[in-house]
């Protein structure tokens, strides 16, 4: 594994993965002298792999009738709308699935497991919190989302 700040390097990786995956050949990381200007967050080297949440964040969940669910696609799938706060806009909200809403607050489909990072990419995350989309899962050997992680040790999501 090595790095670049080249971001158009034909070697780096493009998002999250479906199937288990080694680690990609080259990750990006910001140069230098763009970590130089300072951390707006801890410098962290570990993560933990807590899986997707669907979070109220201040907004409120309503009942979709069948016919408002069939303006999402498929009536049977979705049963309630996620409205998010007036913060979010111009973002609405979202219809959500039985299982989402009974899902809502908790963490789904994270493995638990812990993965330690290069220094560089850590200093990289403590400069631009929302620079990576994905990131590598050493158990599930795949990058998912960073929402799916926390860093060890708090509640606090990778990426924000
Ligand atoms: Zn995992």
């Amino acid at each position: 594994m090595s790095l670049t700040t080249d971001s158009r390097d034909p070697r780096l990786g493009h998002g999250a993965d479906d199937q288990p995956v080694p680690q990609n050949e080259v990750y990006l990381v910001l140069s230098a002298e763009e970590i130089a200007k300072g951390f707006i967050r801890p410098v962290r080297r570990s993560y933990i792999h807590v899986g997707k949440i669907t979070e109220l964040k201040g907004g409120t969940i309503e009942p979709l009738s069948r016919e408002e669910a069939s303006r999402f696609g498929d009536p049977d799938k979705y049963v309630a709308f996620l409205r998010y706060p007036e913060s979010e806009s111009p973002l609405v909200g979202k219809a959500l699935t039985q299982k989402e809403v009974d899902n809502v607050g908790k963490n789904i489909g994270g493995c638990g497991s812990f993965t330690t990072m290069n220094l560089t990419i850590a200093e990289t995350y403590a400069r631009d919190p929302k620079f990576y989309g994905a990131t590598y899962c050493c158990f599930c050997q795949k990058h998912l989302p960073v929402n799916e992680f926390v860093w060890d040790g708090t509640n606090e999501r990778v990426g924000s």
